[in-house]
């Protein structure tokens, strides 16, 4: 099918909205009849709400999966182009990431993992463009500084962060790390100025931009030291777990597999295309509100809207107040990502940071198209580009990283999601503290799930995604399912 969703531009087509993805629900609604009162009902189809909605159904629950986009997979998903995937949103995954490796491992998709980078092409180099100036590094020489500045940036406890946090999982478990909770990235970097060279300041700024989708000074340095524990503290593990490894058949493959097995069991009704306005919980029976005045029951609600949007939807009773504070404040990841075709297949092996003085940050090649192009993928951060509105300045801020013949791009813009408002969570200094745990909180048959708040080491990436969806739907079933040790009747 074609989503609603994404852009597309190429130099004779022009700019075009709406991508092709077979992660598009058609047709859109499946509802069965004699469901008055569902077991639960699941908003939101990212892979929060897809491995909730699969797990309630294959546990026998009647389940109804309501989503306001076109298709499934949230801020996951893939576009296939002339043969070639573009992935949209999340992509990268790997075996580290265990809700992530069990699920590919689950349906047979180990056969699926390929790797981003091939350095066998003869553009294979790093540019380096800065207020200093332009260089071109070799990789190893890229690694070399910017393993070198993160791990400055990141040595809090002169053990690389291991004694600060020596769980991800669990990242205050040393209580030594709240001394962090309020810091900024700038204030880390003035923490450690004495001790950087411009290019360490550069790189570092760079990547941690990258990862954030912020800016330095409203990006909580604590989500970065996580990152870093769950990259094993190593920058090169970093890399290795959130940019080299993707699915050859796309994220949206990956995705339709829950969605599948899910219809299989014959318990799950959907309905696409449709948005939550309201929920009543304050009866037993909690009651959902669409924007086309549908109404539906169930005895479960798992809630997967995330953070940035969550303020739109109206709860009755009201979100807890540290919820309605956290969701009126939002997260800062307002990451441009932008796929670009470039003629020269010989770019296949480059990478680059263009920083701080162009809309995009960091390139790299990312695939070779059937064609024979370079598939080379491009992010910005805080929003600072809008590729729908300026195509122009969109092909003038790739250009800038090395002269390349853009054949077309791709892209699809976060910022201006209605459903998201935003890309992966990146708190402000002091939110994590303050209010992840309230995020958590249910509230009475309501469950709060998303990869914005998922307790493991990889929140805010697809591992956290389908962690939280995995506990949801356990917490749901063991209370609907199980027999109960108090009601006395067994
Ligand atoms: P979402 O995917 O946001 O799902 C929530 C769903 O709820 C959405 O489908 C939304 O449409 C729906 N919804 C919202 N409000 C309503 C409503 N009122 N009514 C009905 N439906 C509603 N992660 C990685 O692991 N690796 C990566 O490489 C990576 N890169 C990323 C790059 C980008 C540009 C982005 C945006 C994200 C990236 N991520 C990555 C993060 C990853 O995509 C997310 O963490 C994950 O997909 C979140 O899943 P979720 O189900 O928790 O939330």
């Amino acid at each position: 099918g074609v989503s609603r969703e994404g852009f597309q531009w190429t130099p004779s087509s022009g700019l075009k909205s709406g991508l092709p993805s077979i992660g598009v629900v058609e047709p859109p609604k499946k509802l069965r009849t004699s469901e008055d009162i569902l077991d639960v009902i699941v908003i939101g189809a990212g892979y929060t709400g897809l491995t909730a909605a699969r797990d309630a159904s294959t546990n026998g629950l009647k389940t109804l999966l309501i989503e306001g986009r076109d298709r499934i997979g949230g801020r996951t998903w893939s576009s296939n182009i002339e043969g070639y995937p573009y992935e949209m949103g999340g992509t990268w995954i790997h075996w580290f990431q265990p809700h992530v490796y069990r699920e590919l491992s689950r349906y047979g998709m180990k056969d699926e993992i390929v790797h981003s980078t091939d350095f066998n092409y003869r553009h294979n180099f790093f540019s380096f463009e800065t207020a200093s100036g332009r260089r071109e590094m070799s990789h190893e020489e890229e690694d070399e500084l910017f393993s070198r500045a993160i791990e400055k940036f990141c040595n809090v406890d002169g053990n690389l962060g291991k004694t600060v946090i020596p769980f991800p999982f669990n990242a205050h478990w040393n209580k030594d790390v709240l001394q962090f909770s309020n810091l900024s990235v700038a204030d880390r970097i003035a923490q450690i100025s004495h001790d950087l060279s411009s290019d360490e300041q550069h790189a570092i700024e760079a990547f941690v931009l990258l990862c954030s989708g912020g800016t330095r000074d409203n990006s909580a340095f604590l989500d970065f030291l996580r990152w870093w524990a769950a990259g094993n503290y190593n920058y090169k593990t970093l890399l290795d777990t959130i940019i080299i490894f993707k699915l050859k058949c796309g994220q949206s493959g990956f995705a339709r597999k829950f969605f599948d097995e899910a219809i299989a069991t014959g318990n799950l009704s959907y309905l696409f295309n449709t948005t939550v306005t309201q929920v009543d919980s304050s009866k037993t029976i909690v009651q959902v509100r669409t924007a086309d005045g549908q109404r539906f029951q169930a005895k479960r609600l798992i809630c997967t809207v995330p953070l940035n949007v969550l303020s739109k939807v109206e709860f009755d009773p009201p979100l807890n107040r540290a919820k309605q504070e956290a969701a009126a404040l939002k997260h800062v990841n307002q990451c441009v990502k932008v796929h670009a075709e470039i003629k020269d297949p010989e770019m296949r092996s480059w990478s680059g940071v263009t920083y701080p003085d162009n809309e995009l940050v960091i390139g790299l090649a990312d695939g070779r198209t059937p064609a024979g192009t370079t598939h080379c993928v491009f992010f910005g951060c805080n929003a600072k580009l809008q590729a729908d509105e300026d195509v122009e300045k969109t092909l003038k801020a790739v250009k800038a990283f090395a002269p390349m013949d853009v054949e077309r791009l791709v892209f699809h813009n976060w910022a201006k999601d209605e459903f998201a408002e935003g890309a992966w969570v990146w708190y402000r200094p002091g939110m994590e503290v303050k209010y992840l745990e309230a995020l958590r909180e249910r509230q009475g048959p309501v469950l709060f799930a998303n990869s914005d708040w998922a307790s493991g080491g990889w929140r805010s990436f697809i591992d956290g995604a389908i962690q939280s969806g995995t506990e949801a739907a356990m917490t749901v079933r063991d209370e609907l399912k199980a027999p109960s040790r108090n009601d006395g009747s067994r």
